[in-house]
């Protein structure tokens, strides 16, 4: 069994894979190893995702359900709005395809992918890196050698701790399930602090008659959840759905810290992700070209044996950080909103300026030109400021 590699990254989710793929493109020799059995097995997404995601990294798109361009809003008392897009603007995805879709393209360009392999230690030595994972079928731990390693690990930081990198200083809980509901036939975003504390809930329409719903929030996701299907899902109590509801952390704000030698954190495990929605594949997709162009040039250069990657994390924040930063900041004024406010804001996008704002600004990816329209715009800034009267 080989056990050297030129790089080896942890995690077969869309920022670990997409790595992979670019860096055997470059003709890297390069081992993914999954702690789960199959790629793709039971991951807890919405499975929105841009269209630019598919165009700008060349995804195979046999995973796209529908386009999206028109997203039905609902407020807090239940007042119910379609915002239509000039154009389509998102797709609804199968999430498990999708990963299962980019394993097959990194493998295609040459990476080797284990699945059911745990790493449990990356130790920086000499050459670069050594690489333990759990122990297989057999009983055997794994032992390999690379020059250098990702950790696209999603929200598991044992090893990001265990190397004194840094970990994403904020959480938020997503909450989700998938089931019949041929009512839903358009993505719909609900608001309200009973039903997602400094959040939103979702409906989204999946395969036909099917749809996932879900949250994320601040506090008290099991709360939020039960207030939400006795509000829009008839009920939890009595729906025999309560053990099918998924629960899972979404990292908030960037680490402080993504590399140390030889070794990067890589898209969810760096705090890669929108802090507006929580969204991180297309974050984690534009990292891992990031991450693929720096390695590519140091396993290149001519500097020895030792790797440093410390340039990406300066290259990767130079096209985040500003994104990440504003998206903090407009969540925090989000959560501070009383369904009293939303409900005015609702009433604003109904009466003037705020529609056009979204169709002239609104990015799916890119969120600091929408954030800074709004800010500027005087019918939302009274609201504001009656916020920032209540907190002084
Ligand atoms: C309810 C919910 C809805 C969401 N909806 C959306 C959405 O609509 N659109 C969107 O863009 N994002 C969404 N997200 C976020 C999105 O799912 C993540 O940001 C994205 O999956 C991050 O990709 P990643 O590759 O960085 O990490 P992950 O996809 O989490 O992949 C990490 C992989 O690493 C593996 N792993 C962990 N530790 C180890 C180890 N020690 N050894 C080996 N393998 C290991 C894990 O098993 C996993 O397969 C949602 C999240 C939640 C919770």
């Amino acid at each position: 069994m080989k056990q050297s590699y030129d790089v080896i990254i942890a995690g077969a989710g869309p920022s670990g894979l997409h790595a992979a793929r670019r860096l055997a493109e470059k003709g890297h020799e390069v081992l993914v190893l999954e702690k789960k059995a199959e790629v793709g097995r039971s991951v807890n997404c919405a499975g929105i995702i841009s269209r630019e995601t598919f165009e700008r990294f060349t995804i195979p798109d046999d995973s796209r359900q529908r386009d999206i361009q028109d997203v039905r809003l609902v407020s807090p008392s239940g007042v119910s709005m379609v915002y239509r897009h000039p154009r389509p603007f998102a797709c609804i995805v199968d999430r498990e395809r999708f990963d299962r879709d980019m394993a097959r393209a990194a493998e295609a360009a040459g990476a080797e992918i284990r699945t059911g392999c745990l790493v449990e230690d990356v130790v920086p030595v000499e050459s670069g890196v050594s690489v333990k994972t759990g122990m297989d079928e057999g009983g055997e731990a794994g032992h390999f050698r690379a020059r250098a390693a990702v950790l696209a690990t999603g929200v598991h930081w044992d090893l990001s701790r265990k190397l004194g990198l840094g970990v994403p200083r904020g959480r938020l809980v997503g909450a989700q399930v998938e089931i019949e509901a041929p009512e839903i036939e358009l993505p719909t975003m609900f608001a309200g602090t009973d039903i997602a504390a400094g959040g939103f809930a979702w409906a989204v329409p999946t395969a036909p008659g099917r749809a996932k719903f879900g949250l994320i929030t601040e506090s008290d996701p099991r709360g939020c959840f039960h207030v939400f299907a006795d509000k829009h899902l008839g009920g939890l109590a009595g729906s025999g759905l309560n053990g099918d509801v998924q629960y899972k952390i979404i990292a908030q704000g960037p680490a402080l810290r993504t590399c140390s030698g030889a070794v990067i954190t890589l898209g969810e495990a760096a705090g890669q992700v929108k802090t507006t929605t929580g969204g991180g594949v297309s974050y984690g997709l534009h990292c891992a070209e990031i991450a693929a162009s720096v390695i590519d040039e140091r396993l290149r250069g001519d500097g020895g044996d030792k790797i440093d990657l410390q340039e990406y994390d300066r290259a990767w924040r130079k096209v985040l950080q500003r994104e990440i930063q504003l998206g903090l900041f407009a969540r925090k004024i989000w959560s501070r909103l009383s369904d009293t406010h939303i409900e005015s804001a609702f009433r604003v996008a109904q009466e003037d300026g705020l529609i056009p704002l979204v169709q002239d600004h609104g990015d799916f990816d890119w969120h600091s030109g929408l954030i800074t329209a709004f800010l500027r715009q005087a019918s939302l800034a009274k609201i504001l400021a009656g916020v920032g009267k209540a907190f002084s």
